[in-house]
């Protein structure tokens, strides 16, 4: 897997999966990344072996697409995300457009602005999650963005067909993230047992394989999707979960 002379968008750049995305793109000889994320002081803390340019900014925001100069590119990771989780008799409405702004029109308004400026042969890899295809309690904005999310893939690897450019989804299950933070009953047990070993606890409660995913197992399988090696991949999901949702 090489991407010697390819220049490729990131979002969500500043922490977790795609940060170690960015950072094995990096490894592999990516030319430029452009990494795009809300939290100016970690994206711009990123140290990366490779030229980058950092967007900060919000991607369920139209203004900030307008107004950022893609140029080229070879390549997008559709990653940027935030979750909320609880019962939807007590969820509030504030939360679920919040969910649904960031993870579908984010990503909506991301995957417009990569097959404008992507070049033919390229590939977009989409973030969604095992939520999307798993329908737990507590994730009814989550798992419907999700969800939605992996169709909004198909839909954009169908129409991006015939200028050869591939669209593929992944679906991680529980990865070692700050996104768990959001999660009231991870904060919790992090609080009381320490974040290591809170992880193995969620783990042990339904992941088969009895661990969670590092953020970059899950950069490295990313990476994969986007390079030749799946070139005849697209439309698909590769579901990254230990086992989770069978
Ligand atoms: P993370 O919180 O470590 O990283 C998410 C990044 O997205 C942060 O840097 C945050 O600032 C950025 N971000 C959030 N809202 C944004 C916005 N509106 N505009 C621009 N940037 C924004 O979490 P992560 O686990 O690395 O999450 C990355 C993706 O992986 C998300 O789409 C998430 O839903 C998905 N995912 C995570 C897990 C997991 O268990 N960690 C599992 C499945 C899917």
């Amino acid at each position: 897997m090489q991407f010697s002379g390819k220049t490729i968008v990131v979002t969500g750049a500043a922490s977790g999966i795609g940060r170690a995305t960015a950072e094995y793109l990096a490894k592999k000889g990516a030319s430029k990344l452009l990494l795009v994320d809300v939290d100016s002081t970690a994206l711009k803390n990123l140290q990366l072996s490779c030229e980058s340019q950092a967007l900060v900014g919000d991607v369920a925001d139209e203004r900030f697409w307008d107004a950022t100069e893609l140029g080229e590119i070879d390549h997008a990771v559709v990653n940027a995300g935030v979750a909320r989780i609880g019962p939807i008799v007590e969820f509030s409405f504030e939360d679920w457009r919040r969910v649904l702004s960031v993870n579908l029109d984010g990503a909506f308004l991301t995957i417009r602005a990569a097959l404008r400026a992507i070049r033919a042969g390229g590939s977009i890899v989409v973030t969604a999650s095992a939520a999307g295809i798993k329908a737990e309690p507590g994730t009814a904005a989550y798992g419907s963005s999700k969800a939605a999310l992996i169709h909004l893939a198909r839909i954009a690897a169908r129409e991006a067909a015939a200028r050869n450019v591939r669209v593929n989804a992944i679906a991680p299950g529980g990865v070692e993230t700050h996104i768990w933070d959001e999660n009231p009953m991870f904060a919790d047990l992090a609080n009381q047992i320490g974040r290591k070993e809170a992880f193995a606890q969620m783990a042990a409660v339904a992941t088969p394989l009895n661990r969670f995913a590092m953020p970059e197992d899950i950069g490295a399988q990313i990476a994969f999707l986007l390079s030749d090696l799946s070139g005849t991949m697209t439309g698909s999901l590769l579901v990254s979960d230990g086992g989770y949702s069978i």
